[in-house]
């Protein structure tokens, strides 16, 4: 499902059809891209997508729906930057209706008794992807419905996706259970139904929207196991470090084949294990990222924290790509690639989002 050479990467973004992601994106088999692993890896921007769908000649106000959905990666990326560490607890309301804080059993074990939830955490399994409707409704099962906080269920989420980004996870989490918006989302089974393409009744959310004004846990989430997982780091390479040449050093977020590809350099990825303690992936993620490291050539895999590294090797001089999990690196930062040149926390996604569609104009212009 999810190809790893460079080649086969760029040639997903020139085949994603935009227009009919507009129309069908919400269905469980619609147009969507399958873009974000490869996002959410740094191995292409979203950048570079938007430019290589512009420059196949549509206009930006027939693919709009698909630029929007990538500014959404951006503006949640922007507000980790912002707000830093704020964005792992409740960020603008504490998280209403709180019960517990571990994750209905019925979701691990995809035995919600619901047809089309428990068929894609199944699949998930295997992919490590989940369509963004399934996202969703999974996220109101467990905190909306079944009254767990966000964070326990999230960090399961995040263990298993190929795509994780701490970012669109947590606040996309914090968006559906309340704390990160003004509403909690609901969706019942009728809707279930419709963009999953099944015909099921009778389950717990086989009710009317007026029914989760007040609703008990239904028997099936009663049950909660708490989630600790460790990741499975690989173990590093026996380093070869020229001293004479820069050391670029790529990370869980940065996989960019592309960035300074023609310098003569050290090129090491560096896995932190302080960061995979605290934010736990699993062994797909960890094998996902290897496969993709492979696009880069030469690159060493440093399994360690970055100060240990220094004390290590003596690196001539370091070069990084900025990001929150790189914050604590000293070195040359360069710049990532962002859509748009609006910039900072913005409460609400279309204050954000209006500021952008102006520099798209332009963009046409
Ligand atoms: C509870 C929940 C948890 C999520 N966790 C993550 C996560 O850990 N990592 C992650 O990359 N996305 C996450 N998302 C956002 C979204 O579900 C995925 O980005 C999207 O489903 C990826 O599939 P795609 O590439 O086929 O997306 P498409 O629908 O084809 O969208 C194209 C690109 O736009 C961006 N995008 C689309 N929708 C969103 C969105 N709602 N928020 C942010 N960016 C978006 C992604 O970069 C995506 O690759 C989460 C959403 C929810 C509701």
């Amino acid at each position: 499902m999810f190809p790893t050479t460079y080649t086969d990467i760029v040639k997903r973004i020139e085949t994603v059809d935009p227009i009919s992601y507009g129309k069908t994106r919400n269905y469980i088999d619609g147009d969507v891209s399958y873009l974000s692993p490869y996002i959410s890896r740094g191995v292409i921007s979203t950048r570079q997508v938007m430019e290589i769908t512009l420059e196949r000649g549509f206009q930006t106000s027939e693919i709009q729906k698909f630029l929007q959905e990538l500014a959404w990666r951006d503006y949640w990326q922007l507000i980790w930057l912002s707000k830093g560490a704020q964005i792992f607890e409740d960020l603008r309301h504490p998280q209403p209706q709180v019960q517990h804080h571990d994750v209905p059993s019925a979701l691990i074990n995809a035995n919600t008794g619901i047809e089309a939830i428990d068929t894609a955490i199944e699949e998930f399994y295997q992919t490590g992807y989940l369509h963004n409707h399934v996202r969703m409704y999974i996220a109101s099962i467990a905190c909306n419905i079944g009254k767990a906080h966000w964070w326990a269920p999230s960090q399961w989420m995040y263990y298993h996706l190929l795509d994780g980004d701490l970012a669109s996870n947590s606040l996309s989490w914090q968006w559906v259970a309340g704390s990160n918006s003004n509403k909690k989302y609901f969706a019942n089974q009728e809707n279930i139904n419709k963009y999953c393409n099944t015909h099921q009744s009778g389950t717990f959310l086989d009710v009317p929207y007026e029914a989760f004004n007040d609703f008990d846990i239904p028997e099936r989430l009663i049950s909660t196991v708490s989630f600790h997982k460790e990741t499975p780091l690989p173990t590093s390479d026996t380093l070869a470090l020229n001293t004479e040449v820069p050391t670029l050093l790529y990370s869980y977020y940065n996989l960019d084949p592309k960035w300074r590809e023609d310098a003569d350099a050290n090129r090491i990825l560096i896995l932190e294990p302080s960061l995979f303690k605290q934010f736990p992936v699993s062994k797909s993620c960890i094998d996902f990222t290897l496969k993709l490291g492979e696009n880069i050539p030469g690159l060493q895999v440093f399994v360690g924290e970055f100060d240990d590294f220094i004390a290590s090797y003596s690196p001539n001089e370091i070069y990084y790509k900025e990001h929150p999990t790189n914050s604590h690196f000293e070195g040359h930062e360069d710049t990532r690639d962002w859509m748009f040149d609006v910039k900072g926390y913005y409460p609400s996604f279309f204050k954000f989002w209006n500021l952008a569609k102006k520099e798209l104009k332009q963009l046409e212009a």
